[in-house]
């Protein structure tokens, strides 16, 4: 099977690049950040501290967690339900960086994101896509863009959806979301050194996807 890993921080335009390039080329898509967000809602569900790793490992094994998908969209499913729109809370953004530090945690996102990419081509979005997950894919990407801009695009997206937004709160929750991506011992977001670097501060969503599409290998 084929395979394309985009990796990347917050904001960085992978989720709506990693959805237009699939619809390109006729594959499927695979968010990897909702796993980690379906694990660490099962977690605030059952009243679990983030910061108890072997509670919040014990959650992880023991979640049964789905993905579907509607309208081009991916679902997530906790125990059978739809947990899609309870996983993009602000509550979860500040839980689930300290989540996602656990070694049990990503042993089993890891094998979930194996299993998928065993049976079809994918384009599958994360920040350790390229560099451990699919670390023989011949297609890596690394997407990034400043902070500033990233921000802004969260701000853009919060009020397109009727949410109140503050502009200085997510520059700040971006800049220490990064810091612990990029600084925790497993798996941290860093650029495989055969990925290719995209910065997308200063592209439009069409002019990034058709730089990577020009760049994929089939
Ligand atoms: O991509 P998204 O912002 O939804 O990811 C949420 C969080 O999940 C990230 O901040 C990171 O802590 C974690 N994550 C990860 N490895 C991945 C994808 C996401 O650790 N492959």
């Amino acid at each position: 099977m084929n395979s394309i890993a985009i990796d990347g921080p917050a904001g960085s335009g992978k989720s709506t690049l990693t959805r237009g390039l699939a619809k390109k080329l006729g594959w499927n898509f695979l968010d990897t950040g909702a796993i980690y967000r379906t694990i660490a809602e099962a977690c605030r569900k059952e009243g679990v501290s983030p910061q108890d790793e072997s509670s919040v490992t014990k959650v992880a094994r023991k979640a049964k967690i789905e993905l579907g998908y509607k309208g081009g969209l991916q679902h997530m499913y906790l125990n059978g339900e739809d947990v899609s729109g309870q996983i993009r809370t602000e509550e979860i953004d500040n839980i689930v960086p300290l989540i996602s530090t656990y070694k049990g945690v990503r042993d089993v996102v890891v094998k979930l994101q194996r299993d998928f990419a065993s049976r079809e081509n994918l384009v599958v979005e994360g920040r350790d896509i390229g560099s451990f997950v699919l670390k023989d894919s011949k297609n890596k990407f690394y997407l990034t863009a400043s902070p500033e801009e990233r921000a802004k695009r969260r701000y853009l997206e919060r009020i397109n959806r009727g949410e109140q937004a503050d502009f200085d709160a997510i520059l700040k929750d971006i800049k220490e979301r990064d810091h612990m991506d990029m600084t925790r011992k497993i798996a941290p977001l860093v650029k495989a050194k055969d990925a290719i670097l995209i910065d997308t501060s200063n592209l439009t969503l069409e002019e990034a996807i058709d730089l990577v599409y020009s760049k994929v290998k089939l």
